[in-house]
């Protein structure tokens, strides 16, 4: 008796799935189907072939060396800074934001905004689709040119648009901040792009602002990004204007609930973990920008424990410096072990913590949990491809989590990338963005801030 096979655009074998969704578990020798951008089916590499057929050959593919598992979730970057990847290192919070950064973002977008912007913008997206993220959330200014970059090249993108006031240059657009917002909201971009909101930071943003963001975060019925308990000096500085903690302040403007994304909460008390907990808040953790800056870090542990959603981000290539989100989750998984001497405990932040926060937990962070996250039956098939199995520095492996965590530790064994099931990488070429081009682009402003940064040092 003969089976008649449905068609679907691709099919994907592997050694192994990692699906994130059920928890913890590990697929051996199967197959994921796609059709119409959706995964519509998870199923062993046998069955797979005699249930399904594509309709041309070299949508079959074979990955029998690899992992698969859900594109990996930047939750929080300023993808434009890629131009300042390097450029003041070694410095405290404080003195790379306000002596080398801000003068220096001025300076780029007093003479060339969109150009820098959509370069820089490009330039992070190329890292990351080469390191394996499918989905970021951007935080920067001018942020219809990185709806406009992230569109050209095939990656997902929530991009925030934040409400800036430090100097005319950094927006010149502010006054029509809402039209900006409503345009933007109004628009379909099929899943591509989901536009957020953000107000930098406590100690740049007035309470008249945040009550707009608040208004339109619940209007728009989307989330609000802001730098929360970067640094002690942050919290500090707040503290002694106002006799107040920065998160009490929000708190008292009715910012802390479901709709906030916080990023970096290194400086937590006990209560404050549980308003967290109780006011259902999304954190993210950006391990190697806090250690960077030595600005603190996140009790990671403490928030799992209580049932926070904890999702992971690089900052941007300014103060990591780079986006591999692989880094990203060992680094998290290693300090989250030893956050304070006192209460160090290895079994702290595991490989599979880190893996639902760099997946599952930045899709909840965003509010697409339903859409993206991990590999199951009617979600967007944004899937990665990691060779596990063909070299030394992988093998053996006795526990997947591990292996891709701790012995893996970067993105070096990345070799394709799928978003929307249409695949953007493809065995380690990134196919969407002009190599040569964006190469010539980074150099030309390389160049330039070569000679500003001088002239900032003298
Ligand atoms: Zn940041």
């Amino acid at each position: 008796m003969s089976i008649t096979k449905t068609t679907v655009d691709s099919l994907i074998h592997s050694k192994y799935i990692l699906p994130i969704i059920p928890k913890r578990t590990v697929l051996k020798n199967s197959c994921i189907a796609i059709s119409k951008g959706k995964i519509v089916d998870i199923l062993d590499s046998k069955t797979s072939q005699q249930k399904y057929k594509v309709k041309h050959p070299q949508n079959e593919v074979f990955k029998m060396d690899h992992v698969l598992m859900p594109g990996l979730i930047n939750a929080h970057t300023h993808t434009p800074m890629n131009i300042l990847k390097g450029y003041a290192d070694d410095l405290s919070l404080g003195d790379w934001l306000y002596k080398m950064v801000f003068p220096t973002e001025r300076h780029l977008l007093k003479t060339e905004p969109e150009n820098y912007v959509s370069i820089g913008a490009r330039a992070s997206i190329y890292e990351m689709l080469s390191t394996g993220t499918t989905t970021f959330n951007d935080m920067y200014m001018y942020p219809e040119t990185i709806v406009e970059t992230a569109l050209e090249t095939g990656i997902r993108a929530a991009v925030s648009f934040p409400l800036f006031r430090i100097a005319p240059e950094f927006d010149p657009y502010v006054d029509q901040y809402e039209e900006r917002v409503h345009k933007v909201m109004k628009t379909n971009y099929n899943n591509k792009i989901f536009p957020v909101l953000a107000g930098h930071a406590p100690y740049t943003v007035n309470d008249d602002d945040f009550a707009t963001l608040k208004r339109l975060t619940e209007k728009y019925q989307t989330k609000l990004n802001v730098h929360l308990h970067e640094t002690p000096e942050a919290i500090k500085m707040q503290y002694e204007k106002d006799h107040i903690r920065p998160i009490e302040r929000l708190d008292k403007l009715g910012i802390i609930n479901s709709n906030l994304i916080a990023i970096h909460m290194t400086d937590l008390t006990q209560q404050e973990i549980e308003l967290c907990k109780r006011k259902k808040v999304n954190i993210v953790h950006c391990p190697v920008s806090n250690l960077k800056l030595a600005s603190g870090i996140c009790p990671v542990q403490k928030l799992l424990d209580a049932g926070v959603n904890v999702a992971l981000g690089t900052d941007s290539s300014c103060s990591n410096n780079n986006l591999d989100m692989f880094e990203e989750m060992k680094i998290a998984s290693l300090i989250g072990k030893i956050y304070r001497h006192e209460e160090r405990n290895s079994e702290n932040v595991n490989s599979w913590d880190v893996l639902d926060m760099a997946t599952i937990n930045g899709a909840r962070s965003l509010g697409l949990q339903k859409k993206i996250g991990s590999i199951e039956k009617g979600k967007l098939a944004d899937i990665i491809a990691i060779d596990i199995n063909s070299s030394v520095n992988s093998l053996p492996v006795y526990d997947l989590s591990s292996s891709i965590v701790y012995s893996l530790g970067n993105s070096k064994y990345l070799t394709d990338v799928w978003v929307d099931g249409q695949r953007v990488v493809e065995n380690k070429k990134v196919k969407t963005i002009d190599h040569n081009k964006i190469i010539s682009d980074i150099k030309y402003f390389n160049e330039k801030l070569l000679k500003f940064k001088k002239s900032l040092l003298k």
